[in-house]
């Protein structure tokens, strides 16, 4: 059911409702099967913009592309965007969406200065850090389940160009990584790194830390840029081991031979899958699963060892496998997923049960080393994971639960809710 006007009350029928804002991601929590998704993207409005303070209002189906491209002339950016442009304000605050500065500047949410929520019941609260608290924290990361957020005001930063000056660096193993992440995290208000994660051994971890500075200049006028396409759905995924462990090796060896630093614009740095439409249809009819996960300072080294080694020997491994050092800042929302340590995230071609078995291991090295999956890349995780990583925040998230609102993914780790 399409929301159009922030004053529309879309609760017809017996629901559960769910908002939807342009679905990216990955898994079922923007999905809700046998009820009614709430579809916020024609709450598409700019609402007010005070350069003085630095502030943005919109409605909250407007996209991070469409702000940019308002805000970059005037010399201001977003504080924090993901790997994509292409998601809508309510999705990046129901996700406290997080990206290659969390070091430096946290999560989405750490920037939002207000929102207003639509209740089932019809009611609009304005919420806050300063008013209704509660409601604030559980709807930051709150995966759309305490009602729909019709518009938010947005603490923008000031910059005066949108293109970063870039440096590629190889990583030799998982033990460079943090030796570099930590130097590069000091230095760069940007820091990713992409991980082979087919490479075995010695090599465990190899790969190329991407890190940058915002660029001091005054900015050149936008060039267009060609988008490429994925056609069509391939019958079955051209991935396979031997492919991808042949465009792992090549990618690897042209950064390596290509470091130094570069004046970048902003979406290869920042966006690289926006340019190519619909990329997803390489992974075939079966689709991908993504598996993200965060593990906590004291036991990221030996949980990414044991993931990384579960996914060389499976020889499963995506091309995109990226990990990153999340910082200390706390996250505002109960269940935000971003903690303190860090994240790597990849993609698996759906191969039936094989894939699944090789989610177990996973989950279960997760579970070991006491890391957290992200709600907004899942569709597979078990329910007492879900529990169990949420165990402090849940009774206090439920006492702002919209009690008309699910969704898949909810009832998928609720089971009987
Ligand atoms: C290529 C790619 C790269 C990505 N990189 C990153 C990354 O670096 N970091 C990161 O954190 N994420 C990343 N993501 C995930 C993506 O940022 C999130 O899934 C984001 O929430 C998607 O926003 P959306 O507008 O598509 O929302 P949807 O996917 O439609 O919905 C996401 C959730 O938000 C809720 N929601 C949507 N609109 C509203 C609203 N108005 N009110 C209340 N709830 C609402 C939905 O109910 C659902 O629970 C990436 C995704 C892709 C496809």
């Amino acid at each position: 059911m399409p929301l159009h006007w922030r004053t529309d009350a879309p609760f017809a029928g017996a629901g559960p409702f769910l908002p939807h804002g342009l679905g990216r991601s990955y898994g079922d929590e923007c999905l809700n099967d046998g009820g009614v998704l709430i579809r916020t993207r024609s709450l598409d409005r700019f609402i007010a913009l005070d350069e003085d303070r630095a502030l943005l209002t919109c409605e909250a189906g407007v996209t991070l592309s469409e702000i940019l491209k308002l805000v970059e002339p005037l010399g201001f950016g977003l504080p924090v965007v993901p790997g994509t442009k292409l998601v809508t304000v309510g999705g990046a605050i129901a996700n406290d969406v997080h990206g290659k500065n969390h070091h430096r500047a946290g999560t989405f949410g750490a920037h939002v200065e207000e929102l207003e929520l639509l209740r089932s019941t019809g009611e609009r609260i304005v919420c806050s850090r300063a008013s209704h608290a509660p409601l604030f924290a559980a709807t930051v990361g709150g995966l759309g389940l305490t009602g729909v957020i019709v518009s938010a005001t947005i603490r923008l930063r000031r910059q005066p160009s949108p293109r970063v000056d870039a440096e590629t660096l190889a990583i030799r193993d998982l033990r460079e990584f943090f030796d570099l992440s930590l130097e590069s995290d000091a230095r760069f208000e940007y820091t990713v790194a992409w991980i082979d994660c087919l490479a075995r051994g010695r090599h465990l971890g190899r790969g190329i830390l991407h890190r940058g500075n915002p660029a001091q200049e005054i900015p050149p006028p936008p060039r267009s840029s060609r988008r490429l396409a994925v056609p069509f759905e391939l019958p079955v995924s051209p991935l396979n081991g031997f492919t991808v462990r042949a465009f792992n090796a090549a990618y690897y060896l042209r950064h390596r031979l290509s470091g130094g630093t570069r004046r970048v614009p902003r979406d290869p740095f920042f966006f690289p899958l926006d340019g190519v439409d619909r990329w997803n249809r390489i992974y075939g009819r079966a689709g991908f699963f993504q598996f993200q996960c965060q593990l906590p300072p004291g036991a990221a080294e030996p949980g990414l060892r044991e993931i990384l080694s579960t996914v060389a020997a499976a020889g499963e491994g995506s091309f995109l496998a990226v990990l990153k050092n999340f910082g200390e800042a706390t996250s505002p929302g109960l269940l935000s997923f971003p903690r303190e340590g860090s994240t790597v995230a990849l993609d698996f071609p759906n191969r039936g049960s094989r894939t699944l078995r090789l989610f177990e291991r996973l989950h279960a090295a997760v579970r070991e080393h006491g890391g957290r999956i992200y709600p907004a890349k899942d569709a597979l995780m078990p329910a007492d994971q879900f529990q169990t990583q949420h165990r402090r925040e849940l009774p206090a998230f439920r006492a702002q639960l919209d009690p008309a609102f699910s969704s898949s993914l909810w009832r998928r780790v609720n089971p009987g809710e």
